[in-house]
């Protein structure tokens, strides 16, 4: 199902939280990276109809989210970055509150099938006060899929998990990015790397990069170098340039950083990673 922005801005005062941004996507996971405060939230509100614009325009499968806002909310399922779960409720008892709220018929039915979904049919009657992070996130999904929506926004949902929940989680998305269009926001590259198939970076409320992950990476080809420095040259490297990673090796630094041109100091250059791509587009030191 397409979602489309065009020219949309939204301000807090004097802050411009989002401007100038427009893109269409389709089907598959598109994810939505920035650092904090980048945008994402505001832009994934203003989609979930839970925000206004300041202006421009959103539609998503060709209606318009001014005029269409409760037929555009039934093609959504949301999961934000901070939602409140029924400690005291079973997963079954949550999901089916969540249904009666959400106003969905045939309930038993579509509270089932969520839970089949996110791979927790076998703890329906356990209470979600006995829930870990990751199951936790997975029974949020769960509402988001309890009106069988084609569009699902996730709003970073690999904040706070372990490795193996983060794993978990993700395989899931990938899932769910078969029959859905997932809008997926993180701050983590390799959540992008193991997920999506398109990419939209934001920075201060901006597009800095839109198309397919696999393309991000030729954004830093020819400015990845690296260099084994002494560690009292590190401060002088970071000053100069941005220091992607670093590595400690007998006594001495291995640096890996980004140049437009040959470095001043003795470097090899290399093949760019997705990070090096992110953290050149962001220009984040
Ligand atoms: P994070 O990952 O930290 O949530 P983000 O990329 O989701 O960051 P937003 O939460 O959308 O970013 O915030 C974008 C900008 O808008 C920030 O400068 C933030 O302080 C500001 N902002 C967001 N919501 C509000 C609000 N309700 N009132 C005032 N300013 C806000």
């Amino acid at each position: 199902m397409e979602i489309k922005t065009e020219n949309l801005g939204k301000s807090y005062g004097k802050n411009w939280a989002l401007q100038k941004v427009s893109f269409t996507i389709g089907g598959g996971i598109t994810a939505l990276l920035g650092p904090n405060g980048a945008g994402k939230t505001t832009l994934l509100n203003i989609l979930a109809t839970l925000v206004q614009p300041t202006h421009g325009h959103v539609s998503i499968g060709g209606l318009d989210i001014q005029h269409k806002r409760q037929e555009i909310r039934r093609l959504l399922g949301f999961l934000p970055q901070e939602f409140g779960l029924y400690d005291s409720l079973t997963a079954y008892e949550f999901l089916d509150y969540m249904g009666l709220l959400k106003g969905i018929e045939h309930r038993k039915q579509c509270v089932q099938q969520a839970l089949e979904q996110v791979g927790l049919e076998s703890y329906a009657k356990h209470r979600v006060g006995t829930f870990s992070g990751g199951m936790r996130q997975r029974l949020g999904l769960a509402q988001a899929l309890l009106n069988k929506p084609p569009v699902l926004i996730v709003d970073e949902p690999t904040v706070g998990l372990d490795p193996a929940e983060r794993t978990r989680f993700r395989q899931l998305l990938i899932q769910m990015g078969a029959a859905h269009t997932v809008i997926l926001s993180t701050h983590l590259v390799e959540d992008v790397l193991l997920t999506a198939g398109r990419v939209i970076t934001l920075n201060a409320g901006q597009i800095q990069y839109d198309g397919k992950v696999s393309e991000m990476v030729n954004m830093a080809q020819g400015k990845v170098w690296t260099a084994r420095i002494a560690p009292s040259d590190l401060i002088i490297i970071q000053q100069k340039y941005i220091v992607t990673n670093l590595e400690a090796n007998e006594g001495t630094f291995i640096v890996r950083f980004l140049s437009d041109r040959n470095p001043s100091i003795q470097a090899e250059q290399v093949s760019p990673t997705l990070e090096d791509a992110y953290l050149f587009i962001t220009g984040k030191r």
